[in-house]
């Protein structure tokens, strides 16, 4: 009888914890503090003093990272608006388009599996007003281009639509979505923080019209985001959620956060330079994390479709074991499960349950989110670690040992309690 999981051997150059959460927040890469440095030392001018020099030394760096953010996306400098964020992004998307747009239509079509920053914004407007159809699922996390086509109507006047999601790392057909909005005379808004800088994404290509960033996914500092804004074809307006001085051409007042923007920039420089290249390093990973997982242990599969998802995403259910005792069991790798995410409570997430899973498969899932950063002795290391927790925990579970001596476990009486 094993009386717990021995240590998995730690290889030569990996040291603990390992980090691999990276959907959660990424490590801020060092070539990004170095950019940011200055600003927050001697370059400490308000981008909008207009007087003296460390106010103009401040508005160049702010101008420079905006042509670096609109550089990696397709869009123009102008088009930029920073924000404290994503949540703050999506925020004003939404608020900002449906009160410019209210003579036009009060209707707004987005899906089951966006961010909260989406979601709880449109249940907002729905107080306000506003009518928000929520569109379904399918199986692999994508949702389907007919069930959109049939959802717009004489009153819809926005379509946010996730580029990659942040639970199963699905990626939406952006390009389909986008072409659709267009023909139907619709703008599109897609919260596009997980995708940007790991999977091409260009916003005349995609026909997108409002776009969220956010600068810690990507290798940035915290609390600093942008918005992407269409100025022509068709020109997007939004109404400023925030008031007071008329900064980022009057959508967003307040002070700019001159260091944030500048490694928000650098971010995105660094994610352009090596896009294809480290999406390919960090596919490879994802993938020999996932081949060694499937050929040791049953009963695992992957949640949302392979095909068509983030280089760095693996989101896997191991039937038969709860998620935070194998989190528990792997204390020493930072990962997320797929249950509480967003409250106190044990519930299962809702991305999962949306892609049809059982509250037990959900409540069984890891997100693996791989990085710039991580490195293939960590995978190992994991991988080793997970199999020899999953192991153990199977062989405590009864339900494990009945399947596995051949019991269909649909077809048994349980005793009532
Ligand atoms: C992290 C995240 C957000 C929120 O971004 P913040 O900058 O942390 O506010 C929004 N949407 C998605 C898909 C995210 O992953």
């Amino acid at each position: 009888m094993s009386t717990g999981p021995s240590q998995a051997e730690i290889p030569a150059g990996v040291t603990l914890p390992i980090y691999m959460d990276n959907h959660a927040t990424t490590p801020l890469d060092p070539r990004v503090l170095e950019a940011m440095m200055p600003y927050l030392t001697t370059k400490f001018g308000n981008a909008a003093s207009r007087n003296h020099s460390f106010g103009w030394e401040a508005e160049q760096a702010v101008d420079a990272a905006r042509e670096q953010v609109a550089k990696l996306i397709g869009a123009t400098a102008k088009e930029i608006i920073f924000t404290s964020g994503a949540t703050e992004s999506d925020n004003l998307a939404l608020k900002g388009i449906a009160e410019m747009y209210r003579e036009r239509g009060n209707h707004i079509i987005t899906q089951v599996t966006e961010h909260k920053a989406v979601l709880d914004t449109c249940k907002r407007l729905e107080k306000s007003g506003c009518r928000v159809t929520y569109l379904p699922v399918k199986a692999d996390g994508t949702i389907d281009l007919e069930d959109l086509r049939r959802a717009i109507d004489d009153k819809t006047i926005l379509v946010s639509i996730m580029a990659a999601n942040n639970e199963i790392g699905v990626l939406q057909p952006v390009r389909e979505i986008g072409k659709i909005c267009h023909e139907r005379g619709v703008l599109f808004h897609t919260d596009a923080v997980q995708a940007v800088g790991k999977v091409p994404l260009n916003v005349i290509d995609d026909c997108v019209d409002v776009a969220s960033i956010s600068a810690h996914k990507i290798y940035g500092p915290k609390g600093v985001g942008a918005l992407y804004v269409r100025r022509r074809n068709p020109r997007v307006q939004i109404a400023a959620q925030i008031d007071g001085g008329g900064h980022e051409r009057g959508m967003r007042s307040g002070t700019l956060n001159v260091p944030g923007i500048v490694g928000l920039g650098k971010a995105c420089e660094l994610a352009q330079e090596n896009l294809l290249q480290e999406a390919s390093r960090t596919q490879c990973l994802r993938d020999r994390l996932k081949t060694k997982l499937e050929a040791e242990l049953d009963y695992v599969h992957v949640n949302g479709s392979m095909e068509h998802r983030l280089p760095g995403n693996l989101n896997m259910s191991f039937v038969y074991v709860e998620g935070e005792s194998l989190l528990m069991g792997i204390n020493d790798v930072a990962v997320s499960s797929g249950s509480a995410c967003t409250s106190a409570t044990l519930e299962p997430s809702y991305v999962l349950k949306a892609l049809g899973l059982g509250d037990d498969v959900a409540h069984s899932s890891i997100r693996f989110g791989l990085g710039r950063f991580n490195t293939e002795a960590e995978v190992d290391y994991v991988a080793a670690k997970v199999i020899q927790v999953v192991r153990h925990l199977r062989e405590l579970s009864p339900l494990y040992e009945m399947v596995k001596d051949g019991v269909d476990l649909t077809k048994v009486q349980w005793a009532a309690h």
